[in-house]
């Protein structure tokens, strides 16, 4: 009997890259707009190699960025930059069709509802409330919280723990299969894999499951239920 579920944030709760894509941009054409003397491109295609080496979360990138480029900051730019970045992200950050409708049926079936994030606390907790998702999960698991990143069993065996559930009675859903899918697999927990985030082109998720659509997770939840075969189509979710 499933009681409860695991849902990592980014890009399974939320389209965190698309969000970051956006913003980026719009922060890169305000600091162009603004006289930084770099075609568009180049600088985005610059800001996404620097995330690659510090990290998507970094909150002083545009410093990062200016200072490689130019040898020290410019706070014009950098200014405009970041208005830009703030503005778009809090117009575009939105959660994936269907979120809010499958988190109420969830919880209408009594279900407890975690999230195990390997976002810093903070950042975490404020998408969770930008997007008014704050009351529907308990526990939130995020970095700081354990000091490991999945797939550490630690994110995972906190959450259990706080929900005070067995593996065998939760399911996990992420889109990233090495972080979402190995980690739940190593304590035994079910794994949904949600190709819908998907933004890696991931061919072999390993997950016992994969949705199209964050709605499907209820057909999933009827399949474990009643045994029905595992590797049938979902339904699509209209
Ligand atoms: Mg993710």
């Amino acid at each position: 009997m499933i009681r409860g579920i695991l849902f990592d944030l980014d890009n399974t709760l939320l389209d965190f890259m698309h969000m970051k894509r956006v913003a980026i941009d719009a922060a890169v054409s305000a600091m162009v707009d603004t006289g930084m003397p770099v075609p568009h491109e180049e600088a985005f295609r610059e800001i996404y190699q620097l995330y690659e080496q510090v990290g998507i979360e970094h909150q002083e990138i545009f410093q990062l960025f200016l200072k490689q480029r130019f040898g020290e900051v410019q706070y014009k730019w950098l200014a405009a930059a970041i208005i830009a970045y703030r503005r778009a992200r809090d117009g575009v950050m939105v959660t994936y069709p269907h979120v809010r409708a499958t988190l109420v049926e969830l919880l209408r079936r009594g279900l407890k509802l975690a999230v195990i994030s390997d976002a810093p606390r903070l950042n975490a907790w404020l998408r969770l409330c930008q997007l008014d998702l704050h009351h529907s999960f308990d526990p939130v698991v995020t970095f700081e919280d354990t000091g490991h990143r999945k797939p550490s069993p630690m994110p995972f065996e906190r959450a259990l723990e706080r929900m005070a559930l067995k593996p065998s009675e939760v399911i996990m859903v992420g889109d990233w299969p090495e972080r979402d899918m190995v980690g739940a697999k190593q304590l035994g927990i079910r794994t949904v894999f949600a190709r819908y985030g998907d933004v890696k082109g991931v061919t072999k998720s390993g997950a016992d499951f994969e949705i199209d659509d964050i709605g499907q997770l209820v057909q999933v939840l009827d399949r474990i239920e009643f045994g029905q075969p595992l590797a049938d189509q979902f339904e699509p979710i209209v």
